[in-house]
């Protein structure tokens, strides 16, 4: 028994919530992902950190580090501990008769679960992307379960045949659709600050953190659509994206970018190997 449901260990097709579920309903539920590289975590406290934020925004009292032995017994259950994996946790606000209203009596519902996933070789991709207007709500900084604007962005892309979908909010590249985002303009690399607009990755921030040791200077600004002209690189992050650079970007069935370099994002990508793999 391998998924985690309130207390439980159950097999997947035993692991079963109530049609009143209201991350069902509403979507009224935040999500965490955290990867396991053979087995050793890669910032775990911040994943928890972070979950712990999305909870508290949404006014769910629930302790996310109290999660941590279950993840590793996640792990253990379905023996990803020598290969590449991750754990989906995801908090609902639990059970209720459909009301908009949130009953005072409302119990939180826990699912965990670990699955293997590829995190080797991210270095031989490049992705072709294209770029949408940012149809997402205000509080892209909680990393809620309610992704449809996310999925439909992202199937754009999938079905016009490119990896990700960049997405724009007045003009300003935001973040992708499942990745955040940065840009190298005359050796600066330049991402959207962190707020309401762009989740707050995990991944960027281990960036950030490689860059300072490495003496790249970064600044949290948003960079324009016709800024593009100016820009040498552009990469995605994410927890199982990794580093991914963009070798193109299509607009409005034109292509806006192509690549001119890639030296920062494979000097960045080879530390990064190095810190996940330590
Ligand atoms: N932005 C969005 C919208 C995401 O869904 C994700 C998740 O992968 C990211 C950014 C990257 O965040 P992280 O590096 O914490 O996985």
């Amino acid at each position: 028994s391998e998924v985690y449901l309130n207390g439980k260990w159950l097999k997947p097709d035993e692991a079963y919530v109530s049609v009143f579920d209201r991350a069902f309903m509403f979507g009224d539920g935040v999500y965490e992902v955290t990867p396991f590289y053979k087995g050793k975590a890669f910032k775990l406290k911040e994943h928890l950190k972070r979950l712990q934020y999305s909870l508290d925004q949404i006014q769910v009292t629930f302790d996310a580090f109290s999660l941590e032995n279950l993840m590793y017994e996640a792990l253990d259950r379905l023996n990803l501990n020598e290969t590449d994996a991750a754990v989906y946790i995801q908090v609902s606000r639990g059970a209720a008769a459909r009301s908009h209203f949130i009953p005072e009596k409302i119990e939180t519902s826990i699912l965990l679960y670990a699955f293997p996933v590829a995190l080797e070789g991210f270095e031989n991709k490049t992705w072709e992307v294209m770029a949408t207007e940012d149809k997402r709500w205000h509080r892209c900084d909680i990393k809620s379960t309610a992704l449809l604007a996310n999925v439909m962005a992202n199937e754009e892309a999938i079905a016009a045949g490119f990896a990700e979908n960049l997405l724009v909010r007045k003009g300003y590249f935001t973040e992708g659709s499942h990745s955040s985002l940065f840009f190298v303009k005359y050796g600066v690399l330049h991402t959207h600050p962190e707020g309401p607009e762009i989740l707050s990755g995990v991944t960027r921030a281990e960036v950030i953190n490689i860059c300072a040791d490495l003496n790249i200077k970064v600044v949290e600004k948003a960079v324009h659509i016709d800024e593009l002209v100016e820009v040498d690189e552009i990469f995605v992050t994410g927890t199982t994206t990794q580093i991914i650079p963009i070798s193109s970007i299509t607009h409005k069935n034109k292509k806006v970018y192509t690549a001119r370099k890639d030296s920062i994002t494979r000097k960045l990508q080879k530390v990064f190997i190095e810190r996940t793999r330590k």
